[in-house]
């Protein structure tokens, strides 16, 4: 059976999301049907809703940091079990195999990876849908546990902000000594300040609002620097071995 189900969607660049009614695929054998319970608002969501980028497929599901309970498995699901809490980011699915896929590193799919919403579904047809909506259907290798002691509401974003600062924090080993720069205190920025914080690097940021000097502090920023005064950014010429 596949599922009938609500979505928000936005029907052109220029109409606001409003409800949609799409049907998800039946949950085969490798499948998760995950019914929804947060996700969070990607800055690519508002992007993709608009067109800035020339791609978007019309109606349009966004979003890509989904977290939701186990609705049912596919026969061959081992993994998983209706009720267990996971979470589904921006990689929904990929070709399984060519070299980087063999890798581990999907994302870099030869064939190009499909992405959560407004992508081709090269494996089931149509264009994936994402989580404005109230139930998806994820083969279970693109499915992740979120361990039961986190908020499920505040592991959302962590699936495409989270995943975008703390890869390259982990891949360049930032750590105690190193001071890391973060420019602006958004979506993305609030997470590299306490990533790199809790990895123990001395972190600064950079903000054009005193405003949110205070944020940053509580945040973890050991020092913030206001862009727009010449004498704070000459200053700290040349100190930073790492920039988020
Ligand atoms: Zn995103
Ligand atoms: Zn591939």
């Amino acid at each position: 059976m596949s599922h009938a189900t609500i979505a928000y969607a936005a029907q052109s660049a220029t109409t606001p999301l409003a409800p949609f009614h799409i049907e998800r695929r039946d949950t085969s054998a490798a499948d998760v049907s995950i019914d929804i319970l947060f996700c969070g608002v990607c800055h690519s969501d508002l992007h993709q809703s608009r067109n800035d980028w020339g791609i978007s497929n019309f109606p349009i599901v966004p979003e890509h940091e989904i977290v939701g309970r186990v609705h049912e498995v596919g026969s061959a699901v081992k993994r998983f079990k209706p009720g267990e809490i996971v979470a589904v980011g921006v990689l929904y699915d990929s070709c399984r195999t060519c070299a980087n896929c063999n890798a581990g590193i999907e994302q870099y799919c030869l064939n190009g990876a499909t992405e959560t919403y407004n992508s081709v579904d090269k494996r089931h047809g149509g264009i994936t849908r994402g989580g404005y909506s109230k139930l998806i259907v994820v083969d279970e290798a693109y499915v992740f546990h979120v361990p039961e002691n986190l908020d499920p509401a505040a592991v959302a974003p962590l699936m495409c902000a989270g995943i975008t600062t703390y890869s390259p924090l982990m891949h360049w080993e930032v750590g105690p000594g190193q001071k890391v720069g973060v420019v602006g205190l958004g979506g993305l920025g609030h997470m590299a300040l306490k990533i790199a914080h809790a990895l123990g690097a001395s972190v600064a940021l950079f903000t054009t609002s005193p405003g949110k000097a205070a944020d940053a502090r509580r945040l973890g920023a050991d020092e913030v620097i206001i862009s727009k005064n010449a004498e704070e950014m000459t200053a700290h010429k040349g100190s930073f071995r790492f920039y988020s």
